[in-house]
């Protein structure tokens, strides 16, 4: 598979409930395909998680971001946007 917009949203729609609207469900990653769950691990290099793998495939957030204030990877929160990691 190749990296485009089209299989993130194929993706988005099998990990995420209600058809790609609801909320990240990991339990689906097992249900993947080989092909997909390649695409998914190798998705984003940087990724600390799965989690943030589908999170930033879902809302197309192609680089990392870091917090404004100490420049330190973020932790993303599906309902408050960016956290400071501290
Ligand atoms: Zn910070």
């Amino acid at each position: 598979m190749i990296i485009s917009k089209e299989n993130d949203d194929i993706l988005v729609k099998l990990i995420f409930s209600k058809n790609g609207k609801g909320r990240f469900c990991p339990k689906r990653l097992k249900t993947l395909s080989q092909e997909q769950s390649q695409y998914f691990k190798t998705r984003f290099s940087d990724s600390f998680s799965d989690r943030e793998t589908a999170l930033r495939i879902k809302y197309h957030i192609d680089i990392r971001p870091v917090c404004e204030t100490c420049g330190k990877p973020v932790k993303m929160n599906i309902r408050l946007g960016v956290n400071s990691p501290k």
